[in-house]
Formats: structure tokens, C-alpha cells, sequence
């Protein structure tokens, strides 16, 4: 009986060329879809169920952590390592689904903001923020969407300038055929990723005109293409928040501080409609961000203490113009002292309003002290005096 086998094509034909290669190799004809090193590698565009694997990756590493008892800053370093290590692998090979994307986003935002990667989530900032470098007002951490245009704008600048590859050849015979790339439009019945390169070529091109993306050596680089497509004015209080030297934990809650996103009683009667506005700590005025930081007497008593401690004069209204100081070691610690003060309010304000525990001021200010002296003490061991002139 002549049984005819199926060949990776589908055909049914048997003794193609290729089997026959098998036959002599001993090497086995596999089938479209298959998975190399755990991404599924296919000829065409990856299904939604292709790329749940990918989904279930960044939830696993997640959970596999531990997870609600993770301050923000543990979050956001998880958040950034899991996405660095999973997505910008996959973003570099496939274009992923917008869905897949929209949902990985949705995970690693429940997961900061709630510690939980399937909580619905009332986010403090919004992601697209979080995902600007530091400097432009964000948390660095990388955008997915982004990133993914980017790893396809490597196609757009081959297309551009890589003449001699033989992708970039088959594709000028099969789909330019002569037409200027830059000005070029697929056609309807062009294929899912192909039409994708042509809309990131069209994002993209203005920044080639003008050398905009491309590195001083004039090569395409997909971080150059990737800070590019989202580049921000940068923020004042950046040095503040983000200096080398910091606490991360304090820094994480200094950054909502400085765009006054924290939970404050007001802005919670905004978001959920409650009615208790009364400050917790001192009993005397609604609380907002700038009765608790620094209005409220109960805050002035810990700012006094910091006051005697190191010297500085408590300015009457912005904390942050402390800071203006010349010597940049001194900046430093001033921007460590800000941090914890805010941190160490923010903590004696949980206490107070979530476990009606009431912590003496100047406790408090002991911790500021202690963290602050701390932490210059690992940062080095030079700096564990500080210096004030
Ligand atoms: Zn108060």
C-alpha cells in the first residue's frame, strides 16, 4: 500500500527534496509552529494563545516572589526585571499582538500600584508616565509598546540603508519593486507584519530625515529608535528624587510626593467619595498634601528636630528650596534628609490613620536621623559624619 505521508508544507506529497534530506541526515522535519527556547517560532503573525505563554512567564515571576509584602521600590525592581528578561527578549524577534501587550501592561500596573498582578487597579500615576526615564518624570521602566515599535524600526532602517541583505532584497523585489521606500503603502491585501513595518516607517521616517534616531555613527540602534519615539522635557525635581545616593524606598514615595500623588484624605474623598477629611496625626485641619507636608504641627515638630540635628533652617513653605545649597555633597544629604522626612511622615500617617498607633514626633525624627546616617554610612564610609559647611 503506497501511504503517503504530509510534509511540512501540508501538500501531501511524499519524497519531496527535503524528506529526502531527512532520510539521508537523520534529521527530523518538524512543523510551523515550534518553540525555541520557550518562544514559539512560526511563519506567521502569533496568535493570542501563542503568546499567552508569555503572559503566564510574567505572572509566574511575579508570584513566584512573594509579593504583597514587597514595597513599591521591591515592585518596581521586580517589574523592571521581569519585563527586561521577557518582553524585550520577545520584542526584539515577533510584533506582538497590541492585546498581549495591553495585557502584560495591565499585570505589571495591578502589581505595582496593588501588589497583587490581577487586582483591578487605581493607579497613583499613570502608566505612561512610569514608563519615561527618570529624568523626563518617570520610573524607567520600559514601555512595552515602545520598545516593540522600536525592535521593528531595525526593518525600517534596513529597508533604509542595508542595501546588500537579503531580506532587505527579497523585499524590494517582492513589495517595493522600484517604489521610494519612504513615500511607499502597502496594499490591502498585504500581510499583518508587513503592513506594521510600513506604519512604523511612517513614525519613524520624519526622524530619519533629520538623523534624529540614529546613533553619532549613523548605525540604528532599537534604544536610540526606543528613546526617540518617546523623548519628554526633563523634570526639575529629577536630582531630588533620583540622585545616586538614595534610599530606595524613600525615593519611591519622595516621587509621588513631588507631583503630589500620594493618598491623602482629600484626594481619597475625591477618588472613593469618603467624608472624613480630619488630619490623624494632629487632629486640627483637613488633611492634604501640603497641611501634612509641612503644615500640620504634628509634621513641624519632626522638621524642627531636623532642624536642630543638622543646623539647616526650615524654610516656611517649600521643603524642596532646601536644596539650593553650592556644595554638591551637601545638596546630597539634603536630598536624603527630604526623603526620609517624607517617607517617615507618609509611615507615621499610615500608622496612625490604618492601626490608630500614634508614634511620638520625636521617634520619628529619630528615624529620619537613623536611616538618613545609615544609609551615608553603606553608601561610604567616609561620608558617615555629615558635613553641613
Ligand atoms: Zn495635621
Amino acid at each position: 500500500m503506497n501511504k503517503q505521508k504530509s510534509n511540512i508544507y501540508g501538500n501531501g506529497l511524499p519524497h519531496t527534496i527535503l524528506e529526502q534530506f531527512a532520510d539521508l541526515t537523520g534529521l527530523k522535519i518538524g512543523k510551523l509552529p515550534f518553540r525555541y527556547l520557550g518562544v514559539p517560532i512560526s511563519a506567521k503573525k502569533l496568535s493570542t494563545l501563542d503568546c499567552h505563554m508569555l503572559v503566564e512567564k510574567v505572572v509566574d515571576r511575579i508570584r513566584a516572589l512573594g509579593t504583597k509584602k514587597l514595597s513599591y521600590a521591591g515592585r518596581l525592581v521586580l517589574i523592571k526585571s521581569v519585563l527586561s528578561s521577557l518582553h524585550s527578549y520577545w520584542a526584539r524577534i515577533y510584533i506582538i499582538p497590541t492585546s498581549i501587550m495591553a495585557k502584560i501592561e495591565s499585570i505589571c500596573r495591578s502589581f505595582l500600584w496593588k501588589g497583587d498582578p490581577h487586582s483591578s487597579s487605581n493607579a497613583l500615576v499613570a502608566w505612561k508616565q512610569v514608563c519615561l526615564p527618570k529624568e523626563q518624570g518617570g520610573l524607567g521602566v520600559c514601555d512595552l509598546r515602545r520598545w516593540n515599535v522600536a525592535a521593528v524600526g531595525k526593518y525600517v532602517w534596513w529597508l533604509m540603508d542595508k542595501k546588500d541583505r537579503l531580506w532587505v532584497k527579497w523585499v524590494h523585489s517582492i513589495y517595493l519593486k522600484g517604489i521610494d521606500w519612504t513615500a511607499y503603502k502597502p496594499s490591502q491585501g498585504s500581510s499583518w507584519a508587513w503592513k506594521r513595518i510600513c506604519r512604523v516607517k511612517d513614525r519613524l521616517i520624519s526622524g530619519y530625515i533629520n538623523h534624529d534616531w540614529l546613533e553619532n555613527d549613523g548605525i540604528y540602534s532599537i534604544a536610540s529608535g526606543y528613546n526617540w519615539l518617546g523623548e519628554e522635557p526633563k523634570v526639575a525635581w529629577h536630582s531630588l528624587v533620583w540622585h545616586s545616593e538614595g534610599f530606595p524606598k524613600h525615593q519611591f514615595i519622595s516621587w509621588l510626593y513631588v507631583q503630589r500623588r500620594m493618598l491623602t484624605k482629600d484626594r481619597l474623598s475625591r477618588l472613593f467619595n469618603c467624608s472624613e477629611l480630619l488630619c490623624s496625626l494632629c487632629l486640627h485641619a483637613d488633611e492634604d498634601h501640603d497641611h501634612l507636608f509641612f503644615s500640620c504641627s504634628y509634621s513641624k515638630k519632626i522638621l524642627l528636630l531636623i532642624q536642630e540635628w543638622t543646623g539647616l533652617e526650615v524654610p516656611e513653605r517649600d521643603i524642596l528650596s532646601w536644596r539650593q545649597a553650592q556644595n554638591l555633597n551637601r545638596r546630597k544629604t539634603v536630598s536624603l534628609i527630604v526623603q526620609a522626612l517624607v517617607y517617615h511622615i507618609w509611615w507615621a500617617r499610615n500608622n496612625c490613620h490604618f492601626n490608630q498607633l500614634v508614634w511620638h514626633p520625636e521617634i520619628v525624627g529619630k528615624r529620619v536621623q537613623s536611616d538618613v546616617q545609615n544609609w551615608m554610612g553603606r553608601v561610604s564610609k567616609v561620608r558617615k559624619q555629615l558635613v553641613w559647611s
